[in-house]
């Protein structure tokens, strides 16, 4: 092991040649092909005319090893063997840095809660490298692994608790089919970090932890937002092909129609992420632009959640509860927001408003034709009709008379046979009720009625009870990473004891399936969670 270069002020060790990992194939393309902050001084500032700085993790004191992800491991091209090895742990903790990379933080501005927030930037996140396996390139990030020049006033460091509510997370979305970043691994940092978790003046030490997250790229839309902002065109043109060239090859023709392609490429895979976001009721909380991915992939994962009991206007963020401009049911609004800046972002290369604003128009107009269809598909109903709107606006009605479970409500409802009656089909949902008392009335008349058209409905698909359940069982999880299950598992693990993060890791491996011996974990939020900080109430400080 030498000593890596000085003048980056780091405490960084090079890890010496002859290493294992031998099998990752690092390439550098980013920090290659794009330009780089000549200033090395890791030193808060604006950083201008660049898209990168280089810096380098700061060195744990004690870091040790809580979980990886084999899968992640293995895309990535390391062995499964060397997730135990000492350069395995000095690597995803910042201690040593792979030879042939030079870590760096990526520059970039955005919209935060509708406003202008110029340059962000990696304030915590470092890019170790890029290696190349099977043909795709990943970017390998540590998040938590020390200050950059972006880190503004805050010490670029993340706790445990939000490090494994990342970690899980991810893992747990990929694994519903849910467009994200992945997670390589969890290390504890042996360090102390202070967090005011409620912003109450309530100050607290805890444990600093770095995830390894890995991603195609961690290009965001606030990364060419920051380039026009600062009219830099020469940068943006230059990055808006570097992006197309390395990861929209399939995009041709003349270059004005080239970055209009690329729009429509970023504003439909976003559209599909949000669509899936909205299957699952997963809430994102902080969609600023600077958390959006160009490969409209679910990115940054802070005060998100998960719905319980349904409810369009749930939003975890406490830092939102006054506009709650990020609720549930706002996501695909706000992601059409998002890309209208990016569309401003692109404009001095296109020049032209109209092309744009068609890619923006549709873009509601597709997402809630996509939106029927798959909530239709939740419902058992793989043909379409006029008529379906009523079955759908009608149960998202009543589904918020009373508090419903959402991952329950579509889950069991499968259960449901063509030639069930009202009554034999409600009782197939009833768990799903959080205040059974409340099931009367006008509100279980409402149910009732409900039940009667959605029976009428299934007895006109072609599709066998057998058949349905197994095709309703793939878009309607069974087990979602609950915000309780999440905050057990950092409870857990803030005593020493690991084994509930490994426990709900390998759950969300099999999210579409039964696996009886976790029935556990297919319940409903108990009371206790209902008011409690980190399972209802999130802030952003992380
Ligand atoms: P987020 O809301 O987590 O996406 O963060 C918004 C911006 O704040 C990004 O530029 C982050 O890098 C930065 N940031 C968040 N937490 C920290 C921290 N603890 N230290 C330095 N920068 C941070
Ligand atoms: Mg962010």
């Amino acid at each position: 092991i030498r000593q890596s270069n000085k003048s980056r002020k780091s405490e960084c060790y090079v890890m010496d040649k002859g290493n294992k990992m031998k099998n990752l194939r690092i390439n550098n393309r980013f920090t290659a092909e794009l330009p780089a902050d000549p200033d090395l001084t890791n030193e808060v500032r604006q950083v201008k005319n660049t898209l990168f700085s280089y810096v380098n993790p700061v060195k744990p004191s004690n870091p040790k090893l809580i979980h990886a992800s084999e899968e992640v491991v293995d895309l990535v091209g390391i062995s499964k063997d060397e997730i135990h090895s000492e350069e395995f742990l000095n690597i995803f903790s910042g201690k040593e840095i792979l030879p042939e990379s030079k870590p760096y933080a990526m520059c970039y501005a955005g919209h935060q809660f509708g406003n202008w927030a110029g340059q962000l930037g990696d304030g915590r996140a470092i890019n170790l490298t890029e290696v190349e396996n099977n043909n795709q390139f990943y970017t390998l990030q540590l998040k938590g692994a020390g200050k950059t020049p972006y880190s503004r006033t805050a010490d670029g460091l993340a706790v445990l608790r939000s490090s494994i509510r990342e970690y899980l997370c991810a893992e747990a979305m990929y694994h519903l089919g849910v467009p994200t970043t992945r997670s390589l691994s969890l290390v504890l940092s042996g360090d102390q970090v202070l967090r005011d978790v409620l912003y109450n003046g309530n100050p607290a030490y805890e444990k600093g932890a770095i995830v390894c997250r890995v991603a195609p790229s961690f290009i965001r839309f606030g990364s060419f937002e920051m380039l026009t902002a600062r009219n830099e065109l020469k940068n943006l043109k230059q990055f808006v092909e570097y992006t197309i060239q390395h990861y929209f090859p399939e995009i041709k023709g003349e270059p004005k129609e080239q970055y209009l392609q690329f729009f429509q490429k970023v504003a439909d895979t976003t559209r599909e992420m949000i669509l899936h976001w909205q299957r699952v009721g997963f809430v994102h909380g902080v969609m600023n632009t600077d958390n959006m991915s160009v490969h409209g992939i679910t990115i940054d994962y802070g005060p998100y959640g998960w719905l319980e009991n349904y409810d369009p206007d749930w939003t975890p963020n406490t830092t939102d509860r006054q506009n709650r401009r990020y609720r549930f049911g706002n996501q695909p609004q706000v992601a059409q927001w998002n890309l209208f800046q990016l569309a401003n972002a692109l404009y001095p290369l296109i020049n032209e408003a109209a092309p744009l604003e068609k890619i923006l128009d549709s873009f509601i107009i597709e997402f809630d034709s996509e939106y029927k269809e798959m909530f239709l598909s939740k419902l058992g109903l793989f043909t379409s009709s006029e008529a379906d709107d009523k079955i759908i606006k009608g149960l998202e009605e009543i589904l918020q008379l009373s508090e419903t479970d959402m991952t329950i409500f579509f889950r069991n409802l499968s259960k449901i046979k063509k030639d069930d009656s009202v009554e034999q089909a409600f009782e197939k949902v009833e768990y799903a009720f959080y205040i059974p008392e409340e099931i009367k009335g006008n509100v279980l008349d409402a149910w009732q009625k409900w039940f009667a058209v959605y029976l009428k409905r299934l007895n006109s698909e072609l599709l066998s009870d057998e058949e349905r359940i197994l095709k309703m069982n793939q878009v309607n999880p069974k087990y979602v990473l609950r915000n309780y299950m999440a905050q057990l598992a950092i409870d857990a693990a803030d005593k020493e004891d690991y084994s509930l993060v490994d426990e709900l890791f390998q759950l969300l491996k099999n999210p579409y399936d039964e696996q009886p011996e976790f029935e556990k974990w297919f319940a409903k939020r108990p009371d206790w969670a209902r008011t409690k900080v980190g399972c209802s109430m999130l802030s952003c400080s992380s």
